[in-house]
């Protein structure tokens, strides 16, 4: 073989007879595409011009520049056009061309042109496809093997731009390779439904069929979304819908032109060996996502697995750490779950560990993880959940298994679970820990009898059993009139003259003595005992007022503690009007004592009950003001007559200067808003004293008197006179 530098010593006249009698087109080019020379094959085939972009009409003067300037790096271009000839009408050649390396483009590139034949454009798709598919058998992405394909298909037409949209279940279209598109063009598409008039691809995903549109300009399927593509440059689109087992739309291939035009034929049987390389491509990735599942996901019941939910714990307990905020882990086991998978199968049992997980999620927030870990283990992690929350929710659990299971062609059968619960931070930091105290809280629930839930704390199941056997005495106080009513004066701090009583509850329980309202309240509340708690103090209380006046005692007013569940079950201003009809009250002889926490609550209900109450001439009161939430756009929109500056303020007056100024402050707050306000906890004579140098007019406390019961009171009123 002998070299062209050798050759050079040749005659140039036979070097150039010879180039002329080659079966190969040679065409000499400069930088900007205009023929310099050509052999005789070229110019005997091809039309007379005097311009690349004359001769192969489907690729533009500034795309042949763009192309010949590409001489960067010596890299062989190969692609394919179509000439014109001279004989009229097209044909496909392939054209070859070196680039030079080189800083300065070379004054002629030499290109080569072959003819076509079916097997040259064999041979060129089968290179395509074998680059594509090692890519898809390395295990590349899927918007990396699409991206390749579309450079590849883009680098051997070099007319044409490609791309990859992948279509969601609910029809929506997301790019997933478009390397030479805009990328302003592609994120507009995304998210687009699919539909019978939405460009090419949207329609020919829509229609199943392949969709070509010869000028986007025109065509109706584009009227939306011209003005997108016309200012992207694309003139015609040709799209292909990809399908997935015979009738799953999962993409569409498209190839764009920059002007109108028609399809070259070469290019429509790339796209068929295109479609099938998404076809492949998409296929793998679906089988790739479903052996991930497989890895992340249980298959019985389709919940998180083990592996996943320690990955979600790993993720969630840093952020719980940084944030200081609680969370519980539930370990939830199926009470005699083996004797079901014994007796029935595991069919059954499957169906069984189905329909509980099913129940179990409809009990869980969005922000929960249920688990399944095998077996008949459940966990659920409730980030943000304190102790008490947790209980709760292990509550809701037991109740949402208890309704009986209807199997195919089983009687209905009863299931019941244990549950351990460990708290975050008090009980483990990490899932581990966590995960053993469930367990070791899990066999403590067993033991106790099974069907209920039990903390890994001893305290904490200590605290629980202590509350359930409260309500029980508290349930049983109520039926047998063992709660009494004590009141404490109010007064006038600047005379000390007695402006009404407070209503405070007083239980003594047989075993346990005094039983502070402190403790049994809140359990009244969350047992909903609250509410008849409530209903007998404010008839208990009225009752009282009525005996006083007729007795002639000077307490004019009293003022009755009502919490704010009440006000969502019950209709308080109904129950109110009917008692002041009932004991020949005055309205304004009532106050209502509410917390912060009322403000809290959304309820119409609970403004409409308040709005007619207040309307009614009832006072309301604003207890423990500046404890809790107290906003003044709240205090502006409540109808309050009064605040109760709360004990924790007063208790230091004397010694706390910040105190001061923050009674100062509620005062300030209290005239500017027309309310009254009464300080609570008064306990001392320099705390009086400051109290109306600082302007308070109204106070309760030790300082003039404890809550007493009725006749109590009366000895301590005539003690004072
Ligand atoms: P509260 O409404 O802030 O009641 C004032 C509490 O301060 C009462 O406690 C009272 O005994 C206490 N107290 C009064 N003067 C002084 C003082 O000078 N020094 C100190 N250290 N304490 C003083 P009590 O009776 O234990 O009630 C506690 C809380 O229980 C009440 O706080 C109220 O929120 C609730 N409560 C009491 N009775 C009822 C009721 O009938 N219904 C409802 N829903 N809650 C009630
Ligand atoms: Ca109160
Ligand atoms: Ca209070």
């Amino acid at each position: 073989m002998q070299s062209l530098t050798r050759l050079a010593s040749l005659d140039a006249q036979a070097l150039c007879a010879s180039l002329d009698q080659a079966f190969l087109g040679l065409v000499w080019v400069d930088g900007m595409g205009r023929i310099c020379h050509a052999n005789r094959f070229f110019l005997d085939q091809a039309v007379a011009a005097a311009n690349l972009s004359d001769c192969f009409p489907d690729i533009s003067s500034t795309r042949w520049q763009a192309l010949l300037a590409q001489s960067r790096s010596p890299k062989r271009h190969s692609f394919h056009a179509q000439l014109r000839l001279a004989a009229g009408g097209l044909t496909s050649f392939e054209l070859q061309f070196q680039a030079h390396d080189s800083d300065e483009a070379p004054a002629l590139t030499l290109l080569a042109l072959r003819p076509m034949d079916e097997r040259s454009e064999r041979e060129s798709v089968a290179q395509l496809q074998n680059q594509v598919l090692e890519a898809v058998a390395m295990g590349r992405p899927l918007p990396v093997v699409m991206d390749l394909l579309c450079r590849r298909v883009e680098a051997l037409a070099p007319d044409v731009i490609c791309s990859v949209l992948a279509i969601d279940e609910q029809g929506r279209l997301h790019p997933l390779a478009a390397p030479s598109l805009p990328f302003s063009y592609s994120n507009a598409l995304e998210g687009l439904a699919i539909g019978p008039a939405t460009g090419s691809c949207g329609t020919a995903a829509w229609r199943k069929q392949a969709v070509q549109v010869r000028d986007i300009a025109t065509d109706p399927l584009w009227a939306e979304y011209k003005e997108l593509a016309l200012a992207a440059g694309l003139g015609a689109c040709w799209s292909t819908p990809i399908l997935l087992d015979g009738s799953r739309v999962a993409a569409t291939f498209a190839l764009y032109y920059r002007e109108a035009r028609e399809v070259a034929p070469f290019h429509r049987r790339m796209v068929e060996a295109c479609a099938q390389l998404c076809s492949v491509a998409l296929k793998h990735d679906e089988h790739l996502r479903q052996i991930e599942r497989l890895a992340y996901f249980d298959g019985v019941t389709g919940l998180p697995n083990r592996s996943l939910f320690h990955d979600r714990m790993g993720q969630a307990l840093p952020v719980a750490m940084l944030s200081g905020s609680p969370a519980a882990l539930l370990l939830l086991d199926l009470d005699r779950f083996k004797t079901v998978n014994d007796s029935f199968g595991h069919a059954i049992g499957d169906e069984v560990l189905r329909q509980v997980a099913i129940r179990l999620q409809a009990c869980l927030r969005e922000a929960d993880t249920l688990a399944r870990f095998g077996g008949d283990e459940f966990v659920a992690w409730l980030p943000g959940c304190s102790g008490t929350q947790a209980m709760q929710v292990a509550d809701k659990l037991l109740a949402a298994l208890e309704p009986a299971l209807l199997l195919p062609n089983q009687a209905p059968l009863l299931m019941s679970a244990s549950i351990g619960i460990s708290c975050f931070p008090e009980d483990g930091q990490d899932p581990e820990q966590l995960l053993k105290d469930a367990d070791i809280a899990m066999y403590e629930a067993k033991r106790a009898g099974r069907n209920c839930a039990r903390f890994f704390l001893p305290a904490m199941n200590q605290a629980l059993d202590e509350r359930v056997a409260l309500e029980g005495a508290l349930r049983l106080a109520m039926s047998t009139q063992a709660l009494r009513l004590h009141y404490q004066p109010k007064l006038r701090l600047r005379d000390g003259a007695v402006v009404g009583a407070e209503a405070l509850l007083r239980w003594t329980d047989p075993q346990r003595g005094p039983v502070p309202p402190d403790r049994f309240i809140p359990v009244a509340e969350e047992c909903g005992l609250v509410n008849a708690l409530d209903a007998w103090v404010l008839e208990a209380a009225c009752e009282q007022l009525a005996a006083w006046r007729e007795q002639g005692v000077s307490i004019r007013a009293v003022s009755v503690n009502v919490s704010p569940t009440r006000f969502q079950q019950d209709d308080v201003a109904a129950h109110v009007a009917s008692l002041l009809g009932r004991h020949g009250l005055r309205p304004e002889q009532l106050t209502l004592e509410v917390t912060e926490r009322l403000l809290l609550d959304h309820d119409p209900r609970t403004a409409g009950q308040l709005a007619k109450l207040f309307a009614m001439g009832v006072r309301l009161s604003l207890d423990d003001f500046g404890t809790g939430y107290s906003s003044l756009g709240y205090l502006k929109r409540l109808p309050v007559s009064e605040l109760k500056l709360d004990r924790s303020f007063v208790r230091d007056l004397e010694t706390d200067a910040d105190d001061r100024a923050l009674a100062s402050a509620v005062l300030g707050i209290g005239r500017a808003l027309g309310l009254a306000v009464v300080a609570e906890g008064v306990e001392t004579e320099g705390q009086r004293q400051i109290l109306i140098e600082l302007g308070c007019e109204e106070a309760q406390g030790y300082c003039f008197g404890r809550p007493m019961p009725p006749d109590e009171l009366l000895d301590w009123l005539a003690a004072r006179r």
